[in-house]
C-alpha cells in the first residue's frame, strides 16, 4: 500500500512538471524558415527534419519550440517546418546523411554514437 501511494505522488509530480513545461517562441529560439529550402533534401543539412525534437504530427510540430507566432524573418507558417532550424538544433543521426568525405567523417548513425559509451 505504501508503494502504490508513492507511485501516485510521483505521478501527481510529474504531471505538474509538464504542466510548468513551455516551449519558446519562434523568436526566442531565432527560428528560421525560407521557402527556399523547401525542395532540399532534408537528410542532408542542418534542417528540423533532422532534429530529435521535431515531430512529424500535423505538417511538424517541435518538443522546443510553439509552432505559432513569427519567425526570425517574420514568417508565420504555423508550423515547425521540415525545413526550417533554429538554435536548439540537435542532429538525429539516424535520419541526416553526412556528405563529407573521409574516413573521420564517416557517417554516423545512433547505434554508432551509444556505441562508443559501452565501449
Ligand atoms: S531545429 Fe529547433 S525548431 Fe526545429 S525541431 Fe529542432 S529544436 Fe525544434
Amino acid at each position: 500500500m505504501i508503494k502504490f501511494g508513492r507511485k501516485i505522488k510521483e505521478a501527481v509530480r510529474a504531471i505538474d512538471n509538464l504542466s510548468k513545461f513551455k516551449k519558446f517562441s519562434k523568436l526566442k529560439a531565432s527560428y528560421i524558415e525560407y521557402d527556399k529550402f523547401a525542395d532540399s533534401n532534408l537528410r542532408q543539412g542542418y534542417f528540423c527534419y533532422n532534429c530529435i525534437y521535431w515531430v512529424n504530427t500535423l505538417g511538424g510540430q517541435c518538443m522546443l519550440v510553439k509552432n505559432e507566432g513569427p519567425g526570425v524573418m517574420g514568417k508565420k507558417s504555423n508550423v515547425i517546418a521540415p525545413h526550417g532550424c533554429c538554435t536548439g538544433y540537435e542532429p538525429n543521426y539516424d535520419k541526416i546523411d553526412d556528405t563529407r568525405k573521409g574516413e573521420q567523417h564517416k557517417k554516423l548513425s545512433t547505434a554508432d554514437v551509444t556505441d562508443v559509451a559501452s565501449k
